[in-house]
């Protein structure tokens, strides 16, 4: 489409690369069929079509008002819209220019402010565990919305003591180590099982995802820089990849280098951590034949995998799970939607909790009608929100194999 933006944006960086993605789109609409707010709402603005043209007429200069704002906050960020676009048109990459530029113009309410700086600073925090932890105690007395919030206190096991030849570097997140410490541990006890050891250094801490998208960019790339210093001495020793397991932190860090580049002194290592950057999804694939020989012949379970669209829109990693799930064994059901988000995205059930538990209810109904024994899936945010909806168990896939590994 033709483009005219206006002067104060037009020859920054930011203005540039907006003008470049706004170019590619074509106004097609197939995106239309596979958004989940348009689907849910039916409204041309709910969009990935209406909110690109809505971003074009901010960037060309036009009123900015809270509406434009309230479409682009709906916005999931699934970025499913970017699988299904023929033109390549990175959406991601736009909203995030358009949502910052809105930000800008139209001051949000002081309790909306509260609220998103509550969650861009509470969840980051050392505080975090302890208040979590409290929860916990006092589940049972919770009101319904916030229980949600809270998942049962999760025993993590042992954690391997071993030293291995072959070391790769483990990001244990931010909420994930309170949420659901055995999601970490069982990674660590799969890998050591493979003759793998996972170094978890201290100083690395939130991926940074939680504040770029909630329009903290400077924030955001302040906890990029910090892990970078805190993996950057093992990377120079050698250590093979940085493992992910939650898809969220993984489709983050996978674009360091890509959001550090006009930064001299981190743009080159910022490259370099994104590369060696792998989910687990990427790494164990290549060791599935020795899984198999330890797993045996174990009992076949009947699993759904609902892939995050953290792994499969952001990082583009299809089947990979499925595949490796079959071949150690499980009998994986399919089920209707799989590329539709369910409605966790990051922050996103805490801002817009109606349309957000539609699309629970809706991912759960369709994991559900194959009658699993288990839902697996590959991100933190994912599995604690269908967990609030379900009584059938919902872990990260990795703990489903560190189970059976026994
Ligand atoms: S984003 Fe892609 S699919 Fe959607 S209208 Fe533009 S060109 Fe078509
Ligand atoms: S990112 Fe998801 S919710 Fe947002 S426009 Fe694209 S498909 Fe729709």
């Amino acid at each position: 489409m033709q483009t005219a933006l206006a002067d104060w944006i037009k020859d920054t960086p930011a203005g540039r690369e907006a003008d470049a993605i706004l170019r590619k789109c074509v106004h097609c609409g197939f995106c239309t069929a596979t958004c989940p707010t348009y689907q849910l709402l039916g409204d041309e603005l709910d969009s990935p079509r209406g909110r690109i043209y809505l971003m074009k007429q901010v960037l060309e200069g036009h009123a900015v008002t809270a509406k434009t704002q309230l479409h682009l906050d709906r916005c999931l960020t699934c970025r499913n819209c970017e699988t299904t676009c023929p033109s390549g048109v990175q959406y991601g990459r736009l909203l995030d220019i358009g949502r910052s530029v809105v930000d800008e113009r139209v001051p949000r309410p002081l309790g909306a402010r509260l609220l998103r700086s509550a969650l861009k600073e509470g969840l980051t925090s050392p505080l975090f565990a302890p208040a979590m932890k409290l929860g916990q105690a006092v589940r049972p007395l919770l009101p319904a919305s916030l229980k949600a919030k809270v998942p049962a206190k999760q025993d993590a096991g042992a954690w391997p003591t071993r030293s291995h030849p072959r070391r790769m570097l483990l990001l244990e997140g931010c909420v994930q180590p309170a949420m659901q410490p055995n999601i970490n541990a069982a990674t660590t006890r799969v890998f050591d099982a493979l003759g793998i050891e996972l170094v978890r250094p201290a100083n690395a801490g939130c991926c940074g995802a939680i504040r770029y998208h909630l329009n903290d960019h400077d924030g955001g790339l302040a906890d990029a820089r910090g892990n970078i210093d805190a993996w950057w001495p093992h990377v120079e020793a050698g250590c093979e990849a940085i493992v992910m397991n939650a898809s969220g932190c993984g489709a983050m860090v996978k674009e360091y280098g890509y959001l550090l580049q006009h930064d001299p002194p981190y743009a080159d290592k910022a490259m370099r951590i994104a590369e060696l950057t792998k989910d687990v999804a990427e790494l164990l694939p290549a060791l599935a034949g020795e899984l198999k020989r330890r797993l045996g012949v174990a009992p076949a379970q009947r699993v759904v995998f609902h892939p995050p669209c953290t792994l499969q829109h952001a990082q583009k990693i299809r089947g990979a799970v499925e595949d490796l799930l079959r071949a150690v064994g499980a009998e994986v059901l399919p089920f209707a939607e799989t590329h539709f988000c369910c409605g966790s995205a990051g922050t996103y059930s805490v801002l817009q909790p109606d349309l957000s538990y539609q699309l629970r209810d809706r991912k759960l109904a369709n994991l559900q009608a194959p009658q699993p024994d288990v839902i697996l899936s590959a991100n933190i945010g994912c599995i604690a929100h269908l967990a609030s909806g379900t009584d059938t168990p919902v872990m990260h896939w990795i703990e489903w194999l560190d189970r059976r590994l026994g």
